[in-house]
């Protein structure tokens, strides 16, 4: 496929982040993971669909067995947060007396994330913790404890690496903040 081709005709503004930053950054996030939950067996908890190119390139450079569930929720129409949140997968995984890492691609409100580590620790799990790509500021107004962040972003829509407008533009392997005439 011409990946080049694929990103000039994306209608980005500004990349943010490219491929090689992203990894790079996962790579830093993931060490201090495994000093960590060094000697503990790690559930990693991906939220559907965002997560799964920040799952897949995080869980890899750990240098450990991890086991990997996915939970669906809905919480987000469009660019707006909806402020509803739904299950719409659960996990297969008992998290009875497990350490559970959820891995995130993005917290804007930090509505679903404060939702989801409630729900999660209602399961009797030995810890819950937080790993996400992006951070956007207003994440910081919600009681919601983030052990490791990615990168603290602008107040901006961005896609690619994960993250979709409208389903589109998840298969991008950088970040960028798409142009407003897109969704408006
Ligand atoms: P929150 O509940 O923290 O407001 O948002 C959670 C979800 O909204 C994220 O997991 C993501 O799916 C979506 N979201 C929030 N901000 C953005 C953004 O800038 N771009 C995209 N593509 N999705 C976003
Ligand atoms: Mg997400
Ligand atoms: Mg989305």
């Amino acid at each position: 496929m011409d990946t080049e081709r694929v990103e000039a005709d994306l209608d980005l503004t500004q990349p943010l982040f490219s491929e090689e930053q992203i990894q790079t950054r996962l790579a830093e996030m993931a060490r201090q993971i495994e000093a960590d939950y060094e000697g503990r067996d790690l559930l990693l908890v991906g939220v559907l669909k965002g997560a799964v190119m920040v799952m897949a390139d995080l869980s890899r450079e750990l240098d450990r067995h991890v086991e990997i569930d996915w939970m669906a929720v809905s919480s987000y129409a469009g660019t707006k947060s909806s402020g509803v949140v739904r299950i719409l997968k659960d996990l297969d995984t008992d998290l009875d007396g497990r350490h559970v890492l959820i891995v995130e691609d993005i917290i804007d409100t930090g509505l679903t994330l404060s939702w989801l580590v409630a729900n999660l620790k209602s399961r009797g799990p030995a810890s819950v913790e937080i790993a996400t790509l992006l951070r956007k500021p207003e994440a910081l107004e919600m009681p919601v404890d983030v052990k490791y962040v990615g990168f603290d972003i602008p107040n901006a829509f961005v896609v690619g690496y994960g993250l979709d407008y409208d389903e589109k533009y998840r298969n991008l392997r950088s970040i960028g903040t798409l142009a407003e005439h897109v969704y408006s």
